[in-house]
């Protein structure tokens, strides 16, 4: 078998969001899915260890926030590399919460949809919730970050938790001579080829060079934080 394979499924880039009484929380989730449309039924596939599988399992209800192309990787990292358990995701971000109490992430969101549980599916590591929509809405246009998007033009990485994690990705990105360096913390890599342009690095950049100010586009960790790759 080649794990590879998996890279040619096509998948979204989305920000679920729950509630449990007062509390909140959202996560990046990538296998959401329109299952059927009259009525409109949705899928998303939730690691049991996260958060907001239990604010989903509490509340019932999940809200999906459609993210834009231009979705920065810091703000990616925030809700896909950070537990709410640690950190109020909510800080800082522009939110609303539905007239049922979820909250929906509007930051960076093309549109969003909320959906009241009808169904689960008990696959292991992750829960496949179904949900019949209840409301939705368009905020503005734009284009629908992919998940390949996600990968070849921002660089970012897969989570261990995600439905999708293939072991061993972070080390395939491909990249030139220039030494790369690894985030400790949440396992991106800083190719020089590539640099940081959304944190004002330009490509050809080595990462002797970076200000020391400068952190994981993705989880926040200071420059110190990174390792040279093997
Ligand atoms: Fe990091």
């Amino acid at each position: 078998m080649d794990p590879n394979v998996l890279h040619n499924i096509g998948y979204g880039m989305y920000i679920i969001s729950s509630s449990k009484e007062d509390l909140l929380n959202g996560q990046i989730a990538n296998t959401l899915f329109q299952i059927t449309s009259e009525p409109v039924t949705m899928a998303v596939s939730i690691n049991k260890k996260n958060l907001t599988h239990e604010y989903i399992e509490s509340s019932k209800r999940f809200s999906v926030s459609v993210l834009s192309e231009d979705a920065p990787l810091s703000f990616i990292g925030k809700f896909g590399f950070k537990s709410g358990r640690s950190e109020d995701k909510f800080k800082d971000t522009k939110f609303i919460k539905l007239d049922s109490g979820c909250p929906v992430v509007l930051d960076n969101a093309l549109c969003y949809l909320e959906a009241e549980v009808i169904n689960r599916f008990d696959c292991g590591t992750h829960t496949l919730f179904l949900g019949s929509m209840t409301d939705s809405k368009i905020l503005k246009t734009g284009r629908p970050m992919t998940y390949d998007y996600y990968h070849q033009v921002k660089h970012g990485i897969t989570p261990e938790s995600a439905p999708t994690f293939i072991k061993k990705e972070a080390g395939q990105i491909k990249g030139v001579n220039m030494q790369k360096y690894r985030c400790t913390v949440c396992g991106y890599i800083y190719d020089p080829a590539i640099g940081d342009p959304d944190g004002g690095i330009k490509p050809g950049t080595r990462f002797e060079d970076i200000p020391d100010s400068w952190v994981c586009p993705v989880c926040g960790a200071k420059k110190i934080e990174f390792v040279k790759t093997a």
